[in-house]
């Protein structure tokens, strides 16, 4: 049993204490060659569930499918495709 997560980009060593229970963690690094408007998104969509605009099962969804955007933009920009 490991109390660390790793970095979703592949090959990337990062890793940290995983204190808050995620599930997938994208490393400060990586986390910058995200595009900002996407950044953005997200903060946006975090901010508006915290003020309970939005409820509980439709942020999980959309949070989901936001993540996983954010993932597909590290990793390419990690390996350089964009
Ligand atoms: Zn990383």
């Amino acid at each position: 049993m490991s109390d660390r997560i790793h970095c979703c980009v592949p090959h990337c060593r990062r890793t940290r204490k995983n204190v808050m229970g995620y599930a997938e963690w994208i490393c400060p690094i990586h986390w910058r060659e995200i595009p900002q408007h996407r950044r953005q998104e997200h903060s946006r969509l975090k901010s508006e569930f915290r003020r309970g605009r939005i409820a509980t099962e439709n942020f999980r969804s959309l949070e989901n499918t936001l993540w996983e955007n954010l993932k597909a933009a590290a990793v390419e920009a990690a390996v350089g495709i964009r």
